[in-house]
C-alpha cells in the first residue's frame, strides 16, 4: 500500500509557487488574495487563518475582510465589487457557509470570474464541464494533482465519486471525465452504494460521514481518496473512509488529516498565482 502524502506534496507545490512569486517581483507584480469572512463560525475562522498563513509563506499579498453575521447581502456585494476593481487583488474568496439570510449563489455570481480562484462561479463551472481552461474548485483540483504526482493513470478507469455537492463531487466528476475516466457519481439517494464502489478502480469520497466507506465496499488493490473531514466527539479528525481496514486492502490511500486537506490550500495558492500571471499577460 502506498500512502498518498498530501502534506509533502502541498509543501513541494508551495515551494514552486514561492519561486514563481520571486520571478514576478521584477515585473512589479505580487499575487494578491482577498478573503471575505462572515460571522464567527470557528471552523471557518480556522480555515481562513490557515489560508492567510499559507499566503504569507509563499509571499502573496493577502487581506481578510471580516464581517459580522448581521451584515446585509448588499454590503457583502459592495465589498466584492470593490475587490473586483482593486488591481492589487488577483483572487477573491468568500468563505462558506454564509449566514442563512444571505443568498450564497447570488454572492458567488458577483465575483469577477477572472478573480474566482475558488472556481465556484457558474462561468468557471460551465467552462470546466466543457473541458475549457477555467478555475476549477480547489479540493477536486488537489485530488487531480495527487494522481499526477503518484503517476496514477485515469484514462479508461472506473471511478466512483461518492458525494455530489457543487464544491466537491460535481467538479470532481467533471475533471475526471475530462481525463477520460468512466465516472459514476453517487449520493444520498443512491440505492445500494456498495454495488457501485465495489466495481470501481478508484473510489473518491467526500460526504461528511465518518467511516462510510468500509473495507468490504471496495475491491482488492482499489485506490481510495478521502476528502471528508469529520471531527469526532473525542476531538479526533477522521475522514469518510475507514482508514485502518482499507489501508490493508488498497494499493493507494490518502490519510486524514494530511491528505486532501493541505492540497486544497495549495490549489487555492496555485489558482491565485494563475490569476496574477494572467495580469502580466
Ligand atoms: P455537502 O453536505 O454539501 O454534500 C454532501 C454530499 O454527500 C451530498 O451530495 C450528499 O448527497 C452526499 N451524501 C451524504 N450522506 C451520504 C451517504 N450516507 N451516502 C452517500 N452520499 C451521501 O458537503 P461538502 O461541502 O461536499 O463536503 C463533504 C465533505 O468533504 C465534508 O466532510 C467536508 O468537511 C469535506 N470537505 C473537505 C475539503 C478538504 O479540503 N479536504 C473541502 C471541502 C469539503
Amino acid at each position: 500500500m502506498t500512502l498518498i502524502d498530501g502534506k509533502k506534496l502541498s509543501n513541494k507545490i508551495e515551494d514552486e509557487i514561492s519561486k514563481e512569486v520571486e520571478s514576478l517581483k521584477p515585473k512589479g507584480i505580487v499575487p494578491g488574495l482577498a478573503v471575505i469572512l462572515v460571522g464567527d463560525d470557528p471552523a471557518s475562522h480556522t480555515y481562513v487563518s490557515m489560508k492567510e498563513k499559507s499566503c504569507k509563506k509563499v509571499g502573496f499579498y493577502s487581506i481578510v475582510h471580516k464581517m459580522p453575521d448581521t451584515i446585509t447581502q448588499d454590503e457583502i456585494i459592495e465589498t466584492i465589487e470593490m475587490m473586483n476593481n482593486n488591481p492589487r487583488i488577483d483572487g477573491i474568496l468568500v468563505q462558506l457557509p454564509l449566514p442563512k439570510h444571505i443568498d450564497t449563489t447570488k454572492i458567488l455570481e458577483v465575483i469577477d470570474p477572472k478573480k474566482d480562484v475558488d472556481g465556484f462561479h457558474p462561468y468557471n463551472m460551465g467552462r470546466l464541464v466543457e473541458g475549457l481552461d477555467a478555475f476549477a474548485p480547489c479540493t477536486p483540483l488537489g485530488v487531480m494533482e495527487m494522481f499526477k504526482e503518484y503517476k496514477i493513470d485515469l484514462e479508461g478507469k472506473d471511478i466512483c465519486v461518492v458525494g455530489a455537492s457543487n464544491i466537491v463531487g460535481k467538479p470532481m466528476a467533471a475533471l475526471l471525465l475530462n481525463a477520460n475516466a468512466t465516472v459514476t457519481v453517487t449520493h444520498i439517494y443512491t440505492k445500494d452504494l456498495s454495488s457501485h464502489t465495489k466495481k470501481a478502480d478508484i473510489v473518491i469520497v467526500g460526504v461528511g460521514v465518518p467511516s462510510l466507506i468500509k473495507e468490504d465496499m471496495v475491491k482488492d488493490e482499489a485506490i481510495v481518496i478521502d476528502i471528508g473531514i469529520n471531527k469526532l466527539e473525542s476531538g479526533k479528525l477522521v475522514g469518510d473512509a475507514d482508514f485502518e481496514t482499507l489501508s490493508k486492502k488498497c494499493s493507494y490511500i490518502t490519510p486524514v488529516p494530511g491528505g486532501v486537506g493541505p492540497m486544497t490550500i495549495a490549489m487555492l495558492l496555485k489558482n491565485t498565482l494563475k490569476a496574477a500571471q494572467r495580469r502580466v499577460k
